[in-house]
C-alpha cells in the first residue's frame, strides 16, 4: 500500500499519541457510520495502547449504528454536558474524526474549539477550516476509516488493532461507500477491507445492522416520500424529495430513519442530482447526491451555508420548508452547467 503522508506528520501523531494520556476524540453532528467508526475504532486502539481515551460528541447516535462496539461508553454532549465539559477540560490531547469546519458540531463547537490542549484533525472533506496543531486532510480518501486504518498502519500499529476497533473501521469504509459502490476505485481500498477482515470482523453483521435494518414505519415513510414526494427536474435532471414534519410524525420518524433515501433517485436512468429537504425540529436538513462529478458541494455551499464532498454534500437551512423547496428549484438554472455535455436519456416511464 503506497504511504500516502508526510514522514514528519506521522512522527509528530506518534510523539502526540505517546505523549498525552487522556486523549478525546470526537465528530460531527448527526453521526454516521464514519463519524462513529473512526472515533470508536481509535478509541479501541488507544485504550489497548493503555491510554485513557473517550469518544465525546455531539448528539446520539442513530439506532442502526448501536451495535458498535464501545457505542454505550460514547459521551453525548445533549445529553451529558457537565461530563463531556469536564472530558474536554481534562483532555490533553483532541482528535478531531470525520468533519472540516467547526460548525459540524453545533452546539458542542465552542467547547472543542475552546479548549486549550493539542489537536489534531483527521478528514476527508475538502478545504478544512479548523485551527489545530496537526492535519491530515485527504479529500481523495473514500472515507475518514480509511485514513484512520492508513495512519495507523504508518505508526507501526496495525498489530495492536483489536477485533472491535476493526469492526468500527470496516463500518465506516462500509457506509461511506454505500457497501462500496462509490467512491471505492482505488483497489487499495478493498486491500485495507482484507486487513480488516483478517481481524475476524463480522462483515455480514455490519450490513445487516447498519445498511439493511428498519423499522416497518421507516420502510413505509421512504416509500411514501419516493411515492408523494419526489418531484423531477426534467430539464435540470434534479430529482427533489421534500419531507414536512407532519410527514415525518405520520410515520413516527426517528432519526436515521431517512438515511440512504436520497440515494435512490440516483438509480432513475438520466438523474443527474437528488437533493432531500427534511423538516427536522431545529432546521431543514439538506441532503444531496449526484452522478459524472456534478459539485452539489456547491449548490450547499451556495444556497444553505453547508458543503461535503463534489458528490456528497449537505447543509442546513434556517426558515420554512417552502422557502427552503422554492430557492433550490429558483437556482436551479445555475447549475445546469455542470450537467455532462452527453446525457443520457431521462427514462421516466
Ligand atoms: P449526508 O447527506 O449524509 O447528511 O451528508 C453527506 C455529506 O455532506 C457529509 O459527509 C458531509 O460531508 C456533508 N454535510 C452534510 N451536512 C452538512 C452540513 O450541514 N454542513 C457541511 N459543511 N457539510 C455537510
Ligand atoms: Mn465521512
Amino acid at each position: 500500500m503506497k504511504n500516502i503522508f508526510k514522514s514528519e506528520s506521522v512522527g509528530q501523531f506518534r510523539k502526540m499519541l505517546e505523549d498525552s494520556d487522556k486523549i478525546v476524540l470526537t465528530a460531527h453532528m448527526r453521526p454516521d457510520g464514519d463519524a462513529l467508526g473512526s472515533t470508536l475504532g481509535l478509541w479501541h486502539l488507544l485504550k489497548a495502547l493503555g491510554k485513557s481515551p473517550s469518544v465525546v460528541i455531539p448528539d446520539r447516535p442513530p439506532r442502526s449504528l448501536s451495535f458498535m462496539p464501545g457505542v454505550k461508553e460514547i459521551a453525548v454532549f445533549t445529553r451529558h454536558d457537565p461530563y463531556c465539559s469536564r472530558l474536554v477540560g481534562e483532555a490533553d490531547l483532541i482528535i478531531m474524526c470525520d468533519f472540516n469546519t467547526a460548525s459540524r458540531q453545533g452546539d458542542l463547537a465552542p467547547l472543542i474549539q475552546g479548549a486549550q490542549c493539542r489537536k489534531v484533525l483527521i478528514d476527508h472533506h475538502r478545504e478544512p477550516d479548523i485551527d489545530c496543531d496537526l492535519v491530515f486532510s485527504y479529500p481523495e480518501m473514500s472515507s475518514t476509516c480509511e485514513l484512520v486504518f492508513r495512519l495507523i498502519a504508518a505508526c507501526g500499529l496495525f498489530s495492536e488493532v483489536d477485533n472491535a476497533s476493526a469492526t468500527c473501521l470496516l463500518t465506516g469504509l462500509i457506509t461511506d461507500t454505500q457497501n462500496f459502490t462509490v467512491n471505492c476505485n482505488n483497489p487499495e481500498v478493498y486491500e485495507i477491507m482484507m486487513r480488516l477482515l483478517e481481524k475476524e470482523v463480522d462483515k455480514k453483521k455490519i450490513i445487516d445492522e447498519a445498511i439493511k435494518s428498519c423499522s416497518y414505519d421507516s420502510l413505509r415513510l421512504n416509500s411514501f416520500a419516493i411515492l408523494e414526494r419526489l418531484e423531477i427536474f426534467e430539464r435540470h435532471r434534479c430529482a427533489l424529495i421534500t419531507l414536512s414534519k407532519e410527514d415525518l410524525e405520520k410515520f413516527s420518524y426517528q432519526k436515521g430513519d431517512t438515511e440512504g433515501l436520497v440515494n435512490q433517485p440516483l438509480n432513475i436512468r438520466g438523474v443527474v442530482y437528488s437533493v432531500f429537504l427534511r423538516e427536522d425540529s431545529d432546521c431543514i436538513k439538506v441532503s444531496s447526491r449526484s452522478k459524472h462529478d456534478f459539485p452539489v458541494c456547491d449548490i450547499c455551499r451556495d444556497l444553505y451555508g453547508g458543503g461535503g464532498h463534489i458528490m456528497a454534500a449537505g447543509g442546513e437551512f434556517y426558515g420554512t420548508l417552502e422557502e427552503c423547496r422554492r430557492i433550490l428549484i429558483e437556482s436551479m438554472d445555475n447549475y445546469d452547467r455542470y450537467l455532462p455535455a452527453k446525457l443520457e436519456k431521462l427514462e421516466l416511464k
